[in-house]
This record gives structure tokens, sequence and C-alpha cells, in this order.
């Protein structure tokens, strides 16, 4: 079988720009051991322009394609993963620092998508209206947009790609996705390939590897792409929806998050440590949906600690592509570790406890408990991306209400009791998104609607409950048999 993804060099663009060469070249690195994996030449802002145009261009036709025929390119693209499925775990493993079972969970749900992009297609379109003209047929549709871009982060790179691309090509737009600097082959190339192998026409998709700061803003800035969807930090997406403000484009932002995971005094304090320790320590705690705060009952402090810390301390510290039993990797960058370690070493000066962790050696950042963190601390108010587990505890439930809501984030969170229905009323009163009773708040599926507000997004959402209002726009009719007669 052909490879999908070895090339040493892969060139800046794809299809209608014929995997044509970009300017510069920038090299991909594996985390845990800093081995080059390859280079990748770069797309400028010139590339960015001539992809809009080709991407507009080729879009009208792409749109009007035949719902089944659109369908079997994405069932298509399910396949091509499928069989390709090893190359693409490796990829995920080795250029994203992933373990074994995140790149499992990332893969299932990325090909889940394009599966519920596929299914979609046999959704009804739009809906017949009632008229007060007697007569008149009054239809309204969804119509793709345009061109959409798609700008992704590296921490899930191959999902949080697809989860924009599928739908959005689905539904008959023209897609441009700027992939990661640190992750290009599995938020861009990955995505690239599966489609060229399922027959996806030319210049209906550009992949184009860039720096934010160049192809990113160019395409936030472009008045040819039609919609922008962002996944990343809350000050790069805010910068997004101002270019796209100026622009008039369509702004999907899904942002960074600081999820309370709630203990509240009657719930089993080894289960919700053993949840919570998942949901801080999954892919080294670099998830929008991980916890970033464990809002603790007093009275249950020194179980949920302990437990915690157990966990901590039984993590498989590794490089998952040597050992694919490690259940913990390294972490992305060099930058990642020093903006945590230093939001650690500050709690710790302010008088929080260092129970577990801290820096380790290169990339690899031990699983970590802060304990007696407070409100005023960097680690309560921030989004440290990276494992550190900050404990808080608290007297009373209002007081556990208001210490979560206590945050510009707005995302998800994790709220556990032995009455379910009391831990339901209580995540009603937080000011997020998504609340899991008697779970953790890394949770994901293709079929609910996924996305923050306030400083973790505008509202918006993705999944299949919601991809028809991201990734098109009604488009209303009106057919009158004989014209009408107007009294002027
Ligand atoms: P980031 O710095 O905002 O980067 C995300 C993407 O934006 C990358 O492709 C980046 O390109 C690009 N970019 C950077 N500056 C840009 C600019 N000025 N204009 C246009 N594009 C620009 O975020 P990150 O550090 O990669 O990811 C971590 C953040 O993402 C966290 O805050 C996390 O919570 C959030 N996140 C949110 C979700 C969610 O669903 N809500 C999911 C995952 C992650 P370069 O790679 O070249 O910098
Ligand atoms: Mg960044």
């Amino acid at each position: 079988m052909v490879d999908l993804l070895e090339r040493r060099v892969w060139d800046s663009a794809f299809y209608s720009l014929g995997w044509s060469r970009g300017d510069s070249a920038t090299a991909v690195h594996e985390p845990a051991t800093g081995e080059e994996l390859g280079q990748v030449r770069m797309a400028s802002r010139e590339d960015v322009r001539a992809a809009a145009e080709a991407a507009g261009a080729a879009q009208p036709e792409w749109g009007k394609q035949r719902y089944d025929v659109r369908g079997a390119v994405l069932r298509g693209a399910a396949a091509a993963m499928d069989s390709h499925r090893e190359e693409i775990l490796r990829w995920l493993i080795r250029e994203s620092g992933s373990t074994r079972a995140k790149a499992d969970f990332e893969f299932a749900l990325a090909r889940s998508e394009l599966l519920g992009a596929a299914a979609m297609l046999f959704e009804p379109d739009g809906v017949t209206l009632p008229s007060s003209v007697p007569g008149q047929t009054s239809v309204a549709r969804r119509v793709p947009l345009g061109v959409v871009g798609v700008i992704a982060p590296w921490n899930y790179p191959l999902i949080l790609s697809m989860r924009s691309v599928a739908p959005a090509l689905a539904l008959g737009n023209a897609v441009i996705l700027k992939p990661a600097t640190d992750t290009p082959v599995c938020s861009g190339f990955t995505i690239a390939r599966i489609f060229e192998e399922a027959g996806l026409p030319e210049g209906v998709l550009h992949v184009l590897p860039g720096k934010g700061s160049e192809a990113g803003s160019a395409l936030a800035e472009d008045g040819r792409i039609d919609m922008v969807s962002f996944t990343g930090s809350t000050s790069v997406g805010s910068t997004i929806g101002e270019a796209a403000g100026r622009t008039l484009k369509r702004v999907a932002l899904e942002l960074g998050g600081n999820n309370p995971h709630i203990v509240l005094p009657d719930a089993d304090a080894k289960a919700a440590a053993a949840g919570g320790a998942f949901g801080q320590f999954f892919h080294q705690g670099q998830t929008c949906m991980a916890i970033g705060r464990h809002l603790v009952a007093e009275s249950l402090a020194d179980a949920y600690v302990e437990e915690l810390v157990r966990k901590a301390e039984g993590l498989r510290v590794g490089d998952p592509y040597q050992d694919p039993k490690a259940d913990f990797g390294p972490i992305i960058n060099q930058s990642q570790i020093d903006s945590m370690d230093e939001i650690v070493q500050d709690a710790v000066a302010a008088g929080a406890g260092l129970r577990t962790g801290g820096r380790g050696e290169g990339l690899f950042y031990r699983p970590t408990v802060l304990t007696d963190v407070n409100p005023a601390m960097r680690a309560f108010s921030e989004e440290i991306f990276g494992p550190v587990a900050v404990v808080t505890t608290y007297r009373d439930e209002q007081e556990a209400v208001e210490l979560a809501n206590r945050t510009e984030h707005g995302l998800t969170s994790g709220v556990h009791s032995r009455d379910p229905q009391h831990a339901l009323a209580v995540g009603q009163q937080l000011d997020v998104n998504m609340v899991h009773v008697n779970d953790q708040s890394v949770n994901d599926e293709v079929v609910a609607p996924f996305g923050g507000r306030r400083a973790s997004g505008n509202g918006t959402s993705f999944g299949t409950t919601s991809n028809w209002e991201e990734f098109t726009q009604w488009h209303w009719t009106t057919v009158q048999e004989t014209p009408l007669t107007y009294p002027i």
C-alpha cells in the first residue's frame, strides 16, 4: 500500500495549487525525542490569496453536486482513514506526543465526523413555509456559505481540524485549512491526503501550513473567505473575531477553558478523584475541556487529594512511540513548559502545596498536584493547559458555585454527588455550555453540540446537531403562479 504521509519534504499547498512549493521550510519535531520528522514548506500571504481565489472558483460546482455524490466522498475519506489507520496513529503519537489511547480516541472521533457529516446529507435541507399570499410556494433552504477557512491548534490536531472540514465540505463549501505549525501533518496533510484518496475534486480543499501571524491572519482578513472557524487560544481568537468583523464574515470561535470539577460533600471521593485524574492528566492536560480547578468540599479534601496524588504518581510516563503502554507523554513544546512552570512556581511562592510533580526532564513535565490554591493565584484564574491539578476547597454549596463561576471562561464542567439530581441542580447554576454529572469534563461526541461561551467562545457549536447552523446560510424563495396585483 502507498504510504499516506511518508515524504520528508511536504510542499505548501494542495489540490488546485498542485502541492506547490512555498518559499520557506520549517522543521517538524517529535516532542518526546526532539528528532526532526520532516520539513514543511510554509504558505505566504500570497499563497492564501491564490487559494482563496481557486477555492472560490471551485466551490459553486461542488455546492451543486448531488448530495449522494458528496456523501460518497465523505465516506470515502473515512474508508481512507481505515486503510491507513496505523500510519495515522503513528503520526498522532510522534508529531503531537499522543499516547496510544489518546491517538485511538482522536482517530475514532475524526472518523465519526466524516460519517456524521455524510449522514447529514440524507436529512432535509430546508422547509416549506406558510404564506399569507394565496397560491404562493414559499421555501427556505440551507445553502453553502462559499469558502470556509479553518484555523486549527496542535493539541488534538486531527479532530479539531476535521470537525470543521468534514461538515463544511459535506454541506457544499470549499475549504482552506491552516494547520498549527507544531502539527502540520496531523492537522493538515493527513486530511489533504485522505480527501485526495477519496476523490474530492481539485480546488475544493486547500491545506496551507503557515505561521499564524502570516497565513492565519491573511485567512481571517481575506474578503473572499466567507467564514473562519477558529480553534485555539482566547487571545488569538479575539483578533480573529476583530478581523472577521472588518470583513463581515461569519466566525466560529472555540477557545480556552478553565473548567470546574465540583465534588459535593456527599460524593464518592475516590470515584470523583479517579475521574478527576483522567480529566486532568489525559493528553498531559493539553485539552480545552481539561479540568482547570478541582473544587472539593472541605470534608472530603484529604481523601480526594490522597487518591488524586496516588493516581498521578501511578501514571506511566514515557515516550509513547517507544512505549505503547505509556499513559502520559511529552508536552508539545518548551514555551508551554515554561509558561505552566511559571504558574506553578508562583502558586508555590504564594503558599500553595506542591503535593507531587513539578518540572521533569526535557519536554516531560511530571503529573502535578497543587493544593490550597486560592482565587488570587494565577493557578486558579488562568488556563494552565498542562498536567497540573489545582485543588481548592470550599465550605458550602453556594461558595462552590461562586468559585466555579469565578472565571472568564465558560466551556464545560463536572459535578459529583451520590444524588445525581442534586448534582444536576448545582450544574445548572454554572455559567458554562456543558455539564457532566458524576463524570469529568473531557467529553466529546460528534452528535452533541460542542462549544463555549464568554472567553471560551462566541456561542457557536460543532456537532451534527449544530453543523447546519454553522456551515450553511438560509436562502428564501417564493414562487407565484402569476404576478400579484399591488395597490400602488
Ligand atoms: P493558538 O496560539 O491560538 O493557535 C491556534 C491556531 O491559530 C494555530 O494554527 C496558530 O498558528 C494560529 N494563529 C496564531 N496566531 C494567529 C494570528 N495572529 N492570526 C491567525 N491565526 C493565528 O492556540 P494554541 O496555543 O495552538 O492552542 C491552545 C489553545 O487552544 C488553548 O487555549 C486551548 O484551550 C484552546 N483550545 C480550545 C478548544 C475548544 O474547542 N474550545 C480546543 C482545543 C484548544 P501557529 O501554529 O503558526 O501559531
Ligand atoms: Mg500559540
